[in-house]
């Protein structure tokens, strides 16, 4: 299928390329999308594929009086996750009701709010030769070491949608700004906030064509209209350097640039 990324993606950048659908699990040499709401798709990316509908589905495998085992679809969007947790009374996916992204995104960035991640409460994940114990995936802060397509997770979840926590989460949200943008730029560095960074060496509202720094947060670029993927990658690495002359702090990408 034909994807115009500047529909398609969250920053609304990119041309249109053809992209395999995988409705079986199996094997792909090249980059997999999801929801394309971390992504900056360059004018020439790598081979792309995403999964087929067939990966988009919830299903309870296990129930107890103390704990419900779902099988969820690696197509399957937070939204909708986040949605059924609610709906069934589970605790753990109070954050994906303000993350935009499909699940195997979510996996593959260790997607999260403040405490909360979507590895917590993870059993395993089946790529398309193996069944991964969570053990073996290497999570850590934004970040997942399995290299493959994954196609389907199991969860654990406790009983008790926490109402209150939902509602903490949502305020969270309060500081990031509104218009076109994959997330976060940059990670946090250790026990600090790119954010904050970018905002002291003056960036904060800064412009490239229609690409900017956002006046809200810094960590977060906006296309205020038509940026093109070099405007956005100009101030990309304008914040890296100006970070890095200042403070002597390597700034590691959040987004991924294909
Ligand atoms: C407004 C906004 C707010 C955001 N807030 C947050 C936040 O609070 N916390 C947070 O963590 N993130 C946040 N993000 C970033 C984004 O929501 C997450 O990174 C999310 O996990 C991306 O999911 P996706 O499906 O869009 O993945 P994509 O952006 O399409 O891809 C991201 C990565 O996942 C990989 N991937 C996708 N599918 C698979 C698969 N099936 N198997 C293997 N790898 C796969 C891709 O290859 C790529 O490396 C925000 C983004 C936006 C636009």
């Amino acid at each position: 299928m034909i994807i115009d990324f500047k529909k398609y993606s969250s920053v609304r950048i990119g041309e249109a390329f053809e992209v395999e659908v995988l409705d079986t699990k199996r094997e792909f040499e090249g980059f997999i999308i999801g929801g394309a709401n971390n992504l900056l798709v360059s004018p020439s990316p790598k081979k792309l594929a995403l999964l087929g509908k067939e990966f988009d589905f919830i299903e309870v495998i296990e129930q107890n009086s103390s704990f419900c085992t779902l099988k969820i679809g690696c197509a399957c969007n937070a939204k909708k996750i986040y949605l059924f947790a609610k709906e069934h009374n589970l605790a753990g996916f109070e954050f994906l009701g303000k993350i935009p992204g499909l699940l195997g995104g979510l996996l593959k960035m260790n997607a999260g709010l403040k405490e909360e991640n979507i590895s917590k409460n993870l059993l395993s994940i089946s790529t398309a030769d193996k069944e991964l114990l969570k053990e073996d995936c290497a999570f850590s802060y934004r970040c997942c070491g399995v290299k493959k397509v994954m196609f389907e997770a199991i969860f654990s979840l406790k009983y008790g949608f926490d109402e209150q926590k939902d509602e903490a989460l949502k305020q969270a949200r309060n500081n990031q700004p509104n218009g076109a943008s994959f997330g976060s730029i940059f990670k946090n560095p250790k026990d600090d906030f790119a954010g904050r960074l970018i905002e002291v060496v003056g960036l904060k509202g800064f412009k490239k064509g229609d690409a900017m720094i956002s006046k809200k947060h810094a960590n977060f670029l906006i296309n205020t209209k038509n940026a093109s993927f070099d405007d956005a990658l100009f101030l990309i690495e304008l914040a890296k350097k100006r970070v890095f002359e200042e403070f002597g702090i390597h700034l590691e990408k959040e987004v991924i640039i294909i």
